[in-house]
Parts: structure tokens; C-alpha cells; sequence
């Protein structure tokens, strides 16, 4: 990795991400990142230190591992989804015989991955919901997986205390950060042993990737999870890099569209007759507030409403003009779905909202008339 500064803030990253690679370009070199495509390098000789083949090298990959780096303020390792992203800093850390205990409702796949294959190599996987992660403490956990705000429920844990607490019992805690990114929450910087996030979301923006990255700060985990990719194959297409690469150019920009439209949207949503209940961490009447306001630097773009029925919430998303029902997130097209039409353990009538990059008062309008529209 090449060098970055040190003690940047949320404003100086987002304007080094734009610069790093240009001031080291020679006269001549193209300001925009090149793809390199290539599986072979030429290697004449004593191949040390040198790209010597595409399993384990490629310039696209390590010119976004750069990018990524100045976001996390750490060192990152680019993988082909989130789930990789997941599944690498898992398989680098768990072993037979090692406990792990991740939340009953984040991502459900993280889940389903526990339980159906780490636990038939011989870890012993255990659930908690996030709302009461640290009831039980942490004790005899080689792992903790942390999703906060949780997906979809979009309940929040307190990092701080439960990272050093996992610390202190001997564990390694992973945090999810998906839904708030390194622009929304700084996992790492309260005390998280290792970031996991699904590039696939916001850092994408466009929903015409899928990519994820592992981002961590001891040295031992990030030389096991590199060595994970290399041994397991499992590694990004370059084009899947590059396209990541020139998302994450304007992730600032487009996240915070995002979560000063949510901020905006989300109250008057809250108070619409059609609405039964809401959940954002930015409302002051949400559960997470408090926590959301000491831990969050923003409150993200995701919105949970439960408009009361499978009918009322199907009516509000299909006849929405600005809103594609969808599923995932983070992208410039505001979407929505229902959450429970997966199996996930929500009201029937709960939608979780992905607010886009749609000027707020237009979105807004829409919003609000689809609401009108199912009580009318
Ligand atoms: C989408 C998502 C993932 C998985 O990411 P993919 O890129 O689809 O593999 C993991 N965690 C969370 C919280 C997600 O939302």
C-alpha cells in the first residue's frame, strides 16, 4: 500500500481519496484509473516483490485497496461481494473447536453462512439480537460479529462498550458496517478489531457491482485475510475494482445527499396517518437515538415503515413514481421492499426504505403522495 497521511478527517478524506493516486502519476500516465485485465506479468528472474500473477496481484485492485485505505484509515483487502468480505474475515479467524456469536437479526446470509457451514466445521455459533447484544457478556467468544444499525430491523448496538469488552474477555470483534459505510460510522475507531462491508451498496452507488472489502488495523488478521483470498480464489474481477473505484470518487457526495434527504424525509413520514411506525436512528422518538447520536456520524439512508398490512405497504411501493422495488440498497434510485416477503422477522407491513440521490423535495413529494394514495 502506498503511503497515506495520517490524522485525516471525514472532509480531508473524501478530497485525499480524489488525489492520492494522481500526485504519484509520471508525465504522461492517465489521470483516470487504467483496468489491467492481465493474469500474467512479466517476470524475468528473481520474482520477489514484484506482480507475478493475477490470483495474487493486480494494479486495479490495489489502486481501489488505496482508496478504501484513506476511507477506513486502515488497511483494506478488496474481495468480489460482501459476503466474501464476510466469509474471509470469518474463515481467517475461526478454526474448530472456536466460538462465534453473531446477531438473530442482521443479514440474514451472515446467518445462514454460521450456521450451516462454519458449524459443520466445528464452530460452535451463537445468536443474540442486537437490541441486546451484551446481555450475557462475551466470555468464551473467539468471535463476535457486530451489525449496527442492523439490516433490516435497524436496531443499534453500543460499539464502544462491547468492543472493548470483547477485548477484554480475549475475543476479535468484526463489525458489519454496510449500511452507514466509513463516511456514516468508524467501527474501527471505536475500538473494532476488523471492518467487513458490502461494496455493493452505497460505495457502488449505481447497483452495477458487486463487491466488498475486509478493513483492519492488526497486522496479523490482515496478512491472514490477503492470504485467504490468494489460497481461496475467491477475488475480484478488475473491472468489478475499477467500477467500485470510480464509485467511491463520489461517495461523499452522493451519501451525503442521501442522508440529508433521510433526514429531512424521514419525520414527515413518521407523521403520516399511513404510517404505524418508523424506525431511523436520526428521529428522536426512535429507540437507538441517543446511542445513534454518540455513535453515528450520520444517520444514514435507510428507513423502516410499517404501513400495517402486506396490501398497504405492495400499494405504497408500486404506485410510488421515484421509488424501484427492489432488493438491497445504497444506490442513486431511491428503492423499497418488504422485508418479510424473505422470511425476515418483521411486521408483514414493513418496508425498509433506501433513500437515493433524488433532489429531497421531489422524493419527498412522491413519498407523501404514494402515502396519501393508501389510505385515500
Ligand atoms: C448486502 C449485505 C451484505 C452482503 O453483501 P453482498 O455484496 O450482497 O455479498 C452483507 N451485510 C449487509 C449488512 C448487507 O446489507
Amino acid at each position: 500500500m502506498s503511503e497515506t497521511p495520517k490524522d485525516l478527517n471525514s472532509s480531508t478524506r473524501a478530497a485525499e481519496l480524489l488525489h492520492h493516486r494522481g500526485r504519484a502519476l509520471s508525465k504522461g500516465e492517465p489521470i483516470a484509473l487504467p483496468i489491467t485485465t492481465s493474469s500474467m506479468f512479466h517476470l524475468p528472474g528473481d520474482p520477489a516483490e514484484t506482480p507475478g500473477y493475477g490470483r495474487v496481484d493486480n494494479p486495479t485492485w490495489e489502486a481501489l485497496e488505496d482508496a478504501l485505505a484513506i476511507l477506513e484509515d486502515a488497511p483494506c483487502v478488496a474481495l468480489p461481494s460482501g459476503m466474501a468480505a464476510i466469509s474471509a474475515a470469518l474463515f481467517a479467524c475461526l478454526g474448530v473447536g472456536k466460538r462465534l456469536l453473531v446477531p438473530s437479526d442482521g443479514y440474514y446470509v451472515t446467518r445462514v453462512l454460521s450456521s450451516e457451514f462454519l458449524a459443520a466445521f466445528g464452530v460452535d455459533v451463537s445468536e443474540r439480537p442486537t437490541a441486546a447484544f451484551a446481555e450475557g457478556g462475551f466470555d468464551g467468544f473467539d468471535v463476535v460479529f457486530i451489525e449496527t444499525p442492523s439490516n433490516p430491523g435497524l436496531d443499534l448496538c453500543d460499539l464502544k462498550t462491547i468492543c472493548a469488552d470483547v477485548r477484554a474477555a480475549g475475543g476479535i470483534s468484526i463489525v458489519d458496517n454496510t449500511t452507514l459505510t466509513p463516511i456514516g460510522q468508524r467501527p474501527l475507531d471505536l475500538g473494532a478489531d476488523v471492518v467487513v462491508a458490502s461494496d455493493t451498496k452505497a460505495p457502488g452507488g449505481h447497483s452495477d457491482l458487486l463487491m466488498g472489502h475486509v478493513a483492519t488495523r492488526a497486522p496479523a488478521l490482515f496478512a491472514r485475510v490477503k492470504e485467504w483470498r490468494k489460497m481461496s480464489g475467491c477475488i475480484p474481477s478488475p473491472h468489478a475494482a475499477w467500477a467500485l473505484y470510480r464509485g467511491l470518487e463520489t461517495l461523499e457526495l452522493r451519501f451525503t445527499r442521501m442522508c440529508d434527504s433521510a433526514d429531512a424525509i424521514a419525520p414527515v413520514l413518521a407523521a403520516h396517518p399511513a404510517v404505524l411506525s418508523t424506525r431511523f436512528p436520526g428521529l428522536p422518538t426512535d429507540p437507538s437515538h441517543n446511542l445513534a447520536a454518540t455513535q453515528m456520524e450520520r444517520f444514514g439512508f435507510l428507513i423502516g415503515l410499517d404501513l400495517g398490512s402486506e396490501e398497504r405497504a405492495e400499494r405504497f411501493i408500486s404506485s410510488s413514481r421515484y421509488l424501484r422495488p427492489a432488493t438491497s440498497f445504497g444506490g442513486v434510485h431511491s428503492s423499497a421492499e418488504r422485508r418479510a416477503r424473505w422470511g425476515d422477522d418483521v411486521p408483514a407491513g414493513y418496508v425498509r426504505l433506501s433513500v437515493g440521490c433524488e433532489p429531497t423535495e421531489a422524493l419527498l413529494k412522491d413519498l407523501t403522495d404514494s402515502l396519501d394514495g393508501v389510505i385515500a
